[in-house]
């Protein structure tokens, strides 16, 4: 793991904000395409960013509606926004939102199931090269008009009833029985207590003098309400943003989706099309009680920090039988393509591609940039390591990792569980990395 820390004072810092859309095409395989593939578009899916000038090289924050970005898409992403920018790539932090109805793109597990001749696409390849032709066109465009960032702000509030632990049904030895899904309608599960959450949303606030140029809030839940019926969506916690959007056009409103790997809203969503609207205004309220008692301070210098991991691959999910899972044709379509996932990130895993982590220090905010499905600990964990400053946890970095389980719940087994391309010891590198990105030195 090696650190870099760069510093700078910002008198003269400015910001551009960026907006594309991803909305992939009719037919494009929706997370990995073992669910319905695109028939309609809902309402579009967004890539939201900024760039932050003045700091030394550029700075750019992006969030994207889709279920995931691995291993060398990630990168190849980071990369056209930081060209564009005029930066490098280590400068660019680039995290999902992880929305189900959308794409969940990986070059290698693309090459493997096109080779197979009989499954669905992971990814359109062109698709994703247009993705990242408008990434650039965007960038350039919001360079052309920078606004003045003179005082930034933090604030939050509680958003009740959306987030839930998924691990709450388990036997008398704390085995997993089930997983509450993200909607569920199993009324022994819905009186399940609502287990460890974060409930806040948070807020860090870019300002011009009084004038508010960007937001961004922090929530921790898988977005989704109902999917995998083909009809693309960026959900409630895209809607919520979209709606904030509305409500102020000259302020560029982004979500993040923070440490969510064992967090749905199962316990208050049936899945059901009222059920999206509740979920979504639930969020909004969220939205609007953290910006409504924003602490506010000018902006006098920031610090951007990033470390890398190379975490080692998962020795219990042998690549052979991946691969011939990949292979036998008599197999579900979900069992083969996730395959194809698994395998695209063990292999790079085990290559040692390091995976990029950044945080950005805002003097007692700090914005920390993880990657995989985290579990909730992870964010509560980050706080805790900084009681006097305000944490706010971006995941779905590089989805190379996928779930990324506290190590005491290794033993209680579990979806997540089973989805975990790291070892154990993940646990300790990704808590130390934070440590170091949190530090103020
Ligand atoms: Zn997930």
């Amino acid at each position: 793991m090696s650190q870099k820390q760069s510093t700078s004072s910002a008198g003269g810092l400015q910001v551009a904000p960026f907006k594309f859309d991803v909305t992939p095409p009719l037919g494009h395989s929706c997370c990995g395409g073992w669910i319905k593939p695109v028939e309609v578009i809902d309402d579009a899916l967004e890539a939201n960013g900024l760039v932050l000038l003045g700091a030394g090289r550029p700075i750019v924050l992006c969030a994207v509606d889709w279920t995931g970005l691995s291993n060398a898409t990630h990168t190849a992403w980071r990369t056209a926004l930081a060209e564009a920018a005029g930066t490098t790539p280590d400068r660019v932090a680039v995290q999902c939102v992880h929305q189900h109805n959308a794409p969940f793109v990986c070059f290698e597990a693309e090459r493997l199931v096109a080779e197979q001749g009989d499954l669905p696409h992971i990814m359109d390849l062109a698709f994703f090269q247009r993705c990242l032709d408008r990434a650039r066109e965007a960038v350039a465009q919001a360079l052309r008009q920078p606004r003045p960032v003179t005082h930034f702000g933090w604030g939050q509030g509680r958003v009740e009833g959306v987030a839930s632990n998924r691990r709450v049904y388990r036997d008398a030895s704390g085995r997993i029985i089930a997983m509450r899904g993200s909607s569920c309608r199993d009324p022994k599960m819905i009186e399940l207590t609502e287990g460890l959450i974060d409930p806040f949303c948070k807020t860090v606030a870019f300002f011009d003098g009084n004038r508010k140029v960007a937001a961004l809030h922090y929530y921790a839940t898988h977005p989704m309400s109902f999917y995998a019926d083909g009809r693309v969506t960026s959900d409630f916690a895209g809607l919520a943003r979209k709606q904030r959007q509305k409500d102020e056009p000259d302020c560029h409103h982004m979500y993040f989706t923070g440490c969510a790997g064992n967090i749905g809203a199962g316990k208050y969503n049936d899945g059901t099309p009222a059920a999206r609207l509740s979920l979504t205004r639930r969020i909004y309220e969220g939205m609007i009680a953290s910006e409504s008692k924003l602490t506010r301070l000018p902006l006098s210098s920031l610090a951007w920090k990033t470390t890398t991991l190379c975490p080692p691959p998962r020795q219990s999910i042998a690549m052979a039988d991946l691969a011939t899972m990949i292979s036998t044709r008599t197999n579900s379509v979900l069992d083969r393509n996730r395959a194809a996932l698994w395998l695209g990130s063990l292999r790079r895993l085990e290559s040692q591609v390091p995976i990029m982590l950044s945080a950005l220090h805002l003097g007692p905010v700090k914005l920390l940039h993880l990657p995989g499905e985290p579990f909730i600990e992870f964010q509560l964990r980050a706080q805790a390591m900084q009681p006097e400053d305000f944490v706010c946890t971006a995941a779905y970095g590089d989805s190379g990792p996928w779930y990324i389980p506290v190590k005491e719940e290794w033993d209680s087994g579990g979806y997540e569980v089973s989805s975990a391309l790291c070892e154990p010891v993940m646990d300790d590198l990704l808590t130390a990395a934070m440590k170091g990105l949190l530090a103020s030195h």
